[in-house]
């Protein structure tokens, strides 16, 4: 019964060109990758906007922690509470303006963990509703009434505030602070402004904005000059912090009560020595050397929006190294995202259930680590792919 039921589903999700399969790579530097049949690629897919993933710091600080010996052993409230933990927490409170940080074991478990460990029945969530899926599952899992606003949509929020204005419950804003498949930056002062008008908590995701906004790379807040005005900042150890992990960062009540109630906190084996090591070397070559990678990653960002633009082609208007080709359907993206693959060059082709039907993308992310001269060579491929495909299906 269940064989035939996947089954039937999984040829529907193949006759509407949205199956998806894992393709195994072994990466050579920060932005090069090998398949297993020796193939080199240049990767514009990838989360590792510093380019910090070949860094000889972090490999050395990698090394050193292996002393500790390979696995954690326990939840840190038994035997994984190594000093790295709670030292990285410490280091991620200073960078983040806050009293206190709590590490989880990846950022999708920290939405779960944070949401679900403070929302309750009876308490409302106004979510955005292009947030990350971590998002929308740990509101999911907290069984608070969800109400989700148009994104980014600053009066839809205030009318939907003031309708459940006298509900009794909590109330909870909840946001990405760079939108993952788009790349746009939420409006942070207008969220700050309906979260203090109307008594709610606000919740900034910053997955995709520590490494990349503001002039320290801490993020949403930094880059509107409104540090202390998020209450609770998620983020992850494993995008610019070239790892694996997350992060909440907020006032020390919270982080405490979160220790003492969080299940993904409390029932899960806690980050290994290694992981937590490179995180925290990562962390200090954005503190200490932060300037000048992010000016690369800025560089590159813009010169692949101006050669792509230059070209016509579709791009989402965005100031994030998140940069969107607005294909239409699944099927071409997917062919789109295939002939490039042909050619080289590693970028997804993001289409339903991640998005819309019908604004099926090209997704491709700049990262610190590329020359100007490879970039603007793989710009040129891109583009001459697009032209090709378009003529082929007589755009
Ligand atoms: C990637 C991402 C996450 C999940 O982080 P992981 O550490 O990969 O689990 C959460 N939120 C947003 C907005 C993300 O982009």
């Amino acid at each position: 019964m269940l064989q035939q039921r996947i089954k039937k589903e999984l040829e529907v999700i193949k006759s509407k060109g949205l199956y998806r399969q894992v393709r195994d790579l072994a990466f050579i530097d920060n932005c090069h990758a090998r398949d297993r049949s020796g193939k080199e690629y240049l990767v514009l897919s990838s989360n590792n906007y510093l380019g910090l993933t070949d860094h000889p710091d972090i490999k050395k600080a990698a090394q050193e922690a292996l002393a500790y010996g390979s696995g954690s052993t326990g939840s840190r409230l038994t035997t994984g509470g190594v000093f790295a933990a709670s030292s990285l927490e410490r280091e991620l409170a200073e960078f983040k303006h806050t009293e206190d940080a709590l590490i989880f074991n990846t950022g999708y478990m920290t939405n779960l963990g944070v949401i679900f460990g403070l929302a309750r029945p009876g308490d409302i969530i106004f979510s955005d509703e292009l947030n990350h899926a971590s998002i929308i599952d740990g509101c999911r899992i907290s069984q608070a009434q969800v109400v989700v606003y148009k994104h980014s949509d600053m009066t839809d929020l205030a009318q939907k505030l003031e309708a459940w204005r006298d509900h009794s419950g909590e109330k909870f804003i909840v946001s990405d602070g760079v939108f993952s498949m788009d790349g746009d930056i939420a409006t942070l002062p207008e969220l700050v402004r309906l979260k203090q008008q109307y008594g709610a908590l606000l919740l900034i995701d910053d997955a995709h904005a520590v490494g990349v906004l503001g002039a320290d790379g801490a993020g949403t807040a930094s880059y509107y000059h409104l540090q202390g005005q998020v209450d609770l900042q998620v983020g992850t150890l494993s995008k610019s912090l070239a790892s694996e992990g997350g992060y909440v960062a907020g006032p020390r009540l919270i982080l405490d009560y979160l220790r003492n109630k969080s299940r993904p906190f409390i029932f899960s084996t806690a980050l290994t020595p290694v992981d937590l090591a490179m995180a925290q070397a990562a962390l200090r070559l954005l503190r200490h050397k932060g300037a000048e990678l992010l000016r690369h990653l800025q560089a590159n960002t813009a010169l692949a929006r101006e050669l792509l633009s230059a070209a016509h082609l579709p791009v989402l208007p965005s100031a994030t190294p998140i940069i969107p080709l607005l294909v239409g359907d699944a099927t071409s993206s997917s062919r789109l995202a295939e002939c490039l693959y042909e050619r080289g060059i590693i970028l997804s082709a993001i289409r339903p259930p991640t998005v819309a039907p019908g604004e099926s993308r090209l997704r491709l992310t700049v990262t610190a680590g590329l020359s100007a001269a490879e970039l603007t060579q793989a710009m040129e491929t891109l583009i001459a792919v697009w032209q090709e495909q378009a003529s082929l299906s007589g755009k």
